[in-house]
């Protein structure tokens, strides 16, 4: 039970309600347990009324009163059930809230080498599944204990108080039906665990399937694909299957348990009423009692096993919330970063895959100064890109900004400062303005029209039907990967930071055009210093110093101009290059 102390601090939060509703469960008991004596008092009556011969208007009125008692009494006890789960169902949600705010906050922190370690289905899960088992303990499970603890006090005391023995007969089977119960829930949880499981996989056979639709049917598999679906189907029906016929003895023993102590209640209540300890009243008061305590008794069981998927499901969210691959945030907030920015002998090694991917780099980039990286893929580049805007943690060598260690900057300091434009430039499916305003809090139309105009992507968006209001994405307008692109530059430039990082996001877009944007480009940012990273040389040609990566080293520097005379591993791709588009 140790994980779900964690949940302790919850209770104290919101502990007026719990007390509030602990309250509400007790009066709502009590109203429940009186209609049983009533029971009793209305047989007891009806013996006496035939023994007298008494008139037929008192035996109506007898009859209707202890009928009009028990409806009064039923529903006082249904409104206080009523805010017993206005209470404590509340409290439950309350604390879900909470809980999935504080997950949510953490998934925030955790730094990119977590979310690469951890696939999306678990992360997913940790916040809706398992938040939702330690809602399941917080909620019903709480308020059903609660309420089970009341019942059996205030049943069994009133069950001793008429009849000790008649009391012990009736209640033995009772902890049999308690036990069985447990096994019996504790296989449908385990079973239906299997199925949901079954259940998420074909979920992603399917939703694989849809996003590869094309590729399924112009590679002509589209039997493979129905023959690999329906597999998982009928095993999908098996494990449901096994599930059904385990739940289906749900009910019989129960039903069985019941009818066991229901028929020792008029056995044994027969003898004692014969030898006059009881009256027969009694013994229907005390069936109704037995079916009383039936539903708790059966639920020991049920929330037994669902407190054991609660601390499960805690643990796996405390292992989560304890991780600390956080990037440290030190530094205290401030406007601007200094420059130069300098990488000195920076190596770099990711961790899970081992893969080295910078080898003792430097460089040094002076305020509105421009930097290109040039290299073939894998060589770094992104790298470099990702330890500027600290996504991840250099191990040597130290990365400056003026002079202050990029360790001790402030992080949002840090990014706030930096447009970032990254290689697969991710858009949110919403509307073409909601994309591009992402990085800003306020922002004007007629912002956005201007910086669309400079990275050329203006006419296009002006042909679509909704123009800046045009939903993109999954529900909307699928573009180009050109388009794409030209729009996540557009969501950089707009936030005016004093960095611009644009890696490789020219990729997509023909030589033209490239040479418009970066001209553009280049009058909209001189006041910013920028790095462009691209695998082409004609996106560099106009940087103020380029370094040329192979397998995370520097092989060679300087202008381009210098480059080119070198006549290195640069002028021979920049001929090939150039080569290339004059034969097309
Ligand atoms: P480039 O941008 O020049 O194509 P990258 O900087 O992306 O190169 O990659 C450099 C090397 O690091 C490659 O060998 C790549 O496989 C590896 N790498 C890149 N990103 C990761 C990552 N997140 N985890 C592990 N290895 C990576
Ligand atoms: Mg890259």
């Amino acid at each position: 039970m140790k994980n779900l102390l964690f949940l302790n601090k919850y209770l104290i939060k919101y502990k007026s309600l719990l007390i509030i509703g602990t309250i509400f469960i007790l009066i709502a008991n009590i109203f429940a347990l009186y209609p049983a004596e009533f029971v009793r008092h209305a047989f007891d009556n009806i013996e006496s009324i035939i023994s007298k011969n008494s008139t037929k208007n008192t035996r109506n009125f007898v009859l209707l009163k202890y009928g009009g008692l028990i409806i009064v009494f039923a529903i006082m006890k249904g409104t206080f059930m009523y805010f017993m789960r206005q209470t404590i169902i509340v409290m439950s949600r309350k604390i879900e809230f909470d809980l999935k705010n504080t997950i949510y906050k953490q998934y925030q922190k955790l730094s990119l080498s977590f979310y690469k370690k951890n696939n999306t289905g678990d992360l997913m899960n940790r916040i809706t599944e398992d938040v939702n088992r330690v809602r399941m303990y917080l909620g019903p499970a709480l308020m059903y204990a609660i309420n089970m603890l009341f019942l059996f006090t205030l049943v069994i005391s009133k069950m001793i108080s008429i009849n000790t023995t008649l009391t012990m007969y009736v209640l033995a089977p009772l902890p049999i039906l308690a036990i069985a119960i447990y096994f019996v829930s504790n296989q449908i949880n385990r079973k239906s665990e299997i199925v949901q499981r079954q259940l998420s996989t074909i979920t992603s056979v399917t939703q694989e399937d849809f996003s590869a639709i094309s590729i399924i049917k112009s590679f002509n598999n589209r039997k493979k694909s129905i023959k690999l679906f329906t597999q998982e189907c009928k095993d999908y029906t098996k494990k449901q299957l096994k599930l059904v016929s385990i739940e289906a003895c749900f009910f019989p023993l129960i039903i069985l348990l019941i009818g066991i102590s229901t028929i020792t209640t008029i056995y044994i209540g027969g003898l004692e009423t014969f030898k006059g300890k009881i009256t027969t009243g009694n013994i229907a008061e005390f069936i109704i009692y037995i079916n009383m305590l039936t539903w708790p008794v059966a639920s020991v069981g049920w929330i037994t096993s669902i407190v054991q998927r609660a601390e499960a499901s805690m643990k796996r969210i405390n292992e989560f919330l304890d991780n600390d691959e956080k990037i440290k945030n030190t530094g205290i907030k401030k406007k601007y970063i200094d420059f130069p920015i300098s990488f000195k002998n920076i190596s770099f090694t990711y961790k899970d895959t081992k893969i080295k991917a910078l080898e003792k780099i430097n460089f040094k980039l002076e305020r509105n100064k421009s930097l290109g990286i040039f290299g073939k893929t894998g060589s770094g580049k992104s790298t470099i890109a990702n330890l500027i805007c600290r996504l991840y943690e250099n191990d040597s060598g130290n990365i400056k900004f003026g002079s202050s260690n990029i360790k001790d900057l402030n992080l949002s300091t840090l990014r706030r400062n930096i447009g970032y434009v990254p290689q697969d430039g991710y858009l949110f499916s919403g509307t073409v303005e909601e994309n591009i305003s992402f990085g800003r809090e306020k922002c004007s139309i007629d912002e956005i029209k201007e910086i669309c105009k400079i990275t050329e992507i203006s006419n296009e968006i002006e042909n679509f039907e909704n123009k800046y209001k045009t939903i993109i994405g999954e529900r909307g307008v699928q573009l180009s990967g050109g388009q794409r692109q030209r729009i996540s530059i557009a969501r950089a430039l707009i936030i005016n930071p004093s960095i611009y990082i644009f890696d490789d996001c020219l990729s997509a877009i023909d030589a033209n055009k490239e040479e418009k944007i970066l001209n553009n480009i280049d009058s909209y940012t001189k006041e910013s210093t920028r790095i462009i990273i691209s695998h082409r040389t004609s996106s560099l040609k106009n940087t103020d110093h380029i370094i040329v990566l192979e397998k995370g080293k520097i092989i060679e520097e300087g202008t381009h101009n210098e480059l080119i005379k070198t006549n290195g591993f640069y002028a021979k791709m920049h001929e090939e290059q150039t080569k290339k588009v004059i034969n097309k």
